[in-house]
């Protein structure tokens, strides 16, 4: 770990700060985030990027039969189908995306050969699944029993309700620095649970789900995706930091200005996580409950993440 005089400018004080900076680091949304920067963890501990690290972090929860809201085992939507959405980008603001996708157990994957092996950012549906086919991914059904049974108890009501911080939505959103000080991002979901069939989330949309920019930080969200899309959250926090907040202090205006911009945010729940060029890290959410893994050389823990409104 070395020092150096910050290359951050705080506004407000116009001064240098000292900062340590702490590489390599990763962090993660939630608790399934423990396992997944583990073995980030095995790719950045051994001087390895930080693309590779939350690509390869993200896929173990993504194969988790047992998280309802990530990849294989993931809730359906309304019509029962598993539709997948996710997000990928590295430190030159090259970046790929897969949205509404099905039968592919790792869609991070699919997103990181639509952003090396194509000349676009995004693919859909039908055609972002024939990619993936032509790729050699296999097809699997992702509908566990488990969460078929889920879905057929919530069929006999059909009711919508959201509820925040339980399993009908969440989110695996890692964000890494390296050791080279070079910042990745990846976010994956299965989306809402019971959504309209169609629907897609902020998860894979750039700027929302997730932003890295390597001058500055990274950013992801996890959530209520429509409230996240409405202020362009991850971009937000990203623009935050540059202008001379902390990784936290970005997150919280971001959580801010969506409540700002809602009637009541009763049912609503939007975490930020960030990650800055230093190493420094924070979160906030709208209401308690949201959490984040982290991983360092000597740290490896699970932290509660600040809050403004206590359910
Ligand atoms: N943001 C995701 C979505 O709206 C879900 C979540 O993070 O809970 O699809």
């Amino acid at each position: 770990m070395t020092i150096i005089s910050s290359a951050f400018k705080t506004k407000k004080l116009e001064t240098y700060r000292d900062i340590k900076i702490e590489k390599p680091i990763v962090i993660s949304t939630w608790n399934h985030g423990l396992p997944a920067n583990k073995t980030a963890w095995e790719i950045l501990g051994k001087g390895g990027t930080s693309l590779d690290a939350v690509e390869q972090g993200v896929r173990i929860t993504e194969s988790d039969p047992t998280n309802g809201s990530v990849g294989l085992g993931g809730r359906p939507d309304r019509d029962g189908f598993v539709t997948l959405d996710a997000c990928i980008m590295n430190h030159k603001n090259q970046c790929g995306s897969v949205a509404f996708l099905q039968n592919i157990e790792n869609p991070i994957s699919v997103a990181r050969k639509v952003m090396e092996d194509t000349p676009h950012v995004m693919l859909a549906g039908e055609g972002a699944y024939q990619f993936a086919i032509e790729k050699g991914f296999p097809k699997k059904n992702l509908l566990t029993d488990g969460a078929k049974k889920d879905w057929e108890e919530w069929l006999k009501k059909s009711k919508y309700q959201p509820v925040i911080n339980i399993e009908n939505h969440d989110t695996i959103g890692m964000l890494a620095l390296d050791s080279l000080g070079n910042l990745a991002g990846a976010c994956t979901t299965s989306g809402l649970a019971y959504k309209i069939h169609g629907r897609v989330g902020d998860s894979p949309i750039i700027g929302a789900g997730l932003f890295v920019d390597n001058e500055v930080g990274a950013a992801c969200a996890t959530g209520l995706g429509e409230a996240v899309m409405r202020i362009a959250g991850s971009s937000a926090v990203v623009e935050l930091m540059r202008s001379g907040a902390t990784p936290e202090e970005a997150c919280k205006e971001a959580v801010d200005r969506i409540i700002r911009k809602h009637d009541s945010v009763e049912n609503l729940q939007v975490g930020f996580l960030a990650l800055d060029k230093n190493g420094q890290y924070g979160s906030y959410s709208i209401h308690n409950g949201f959490n984040f893994a982290l991983h360092t050389s000597n740290k490896e823990k699970l932290i509660d993440s600040k809050y403004r409104h206590k359910q």
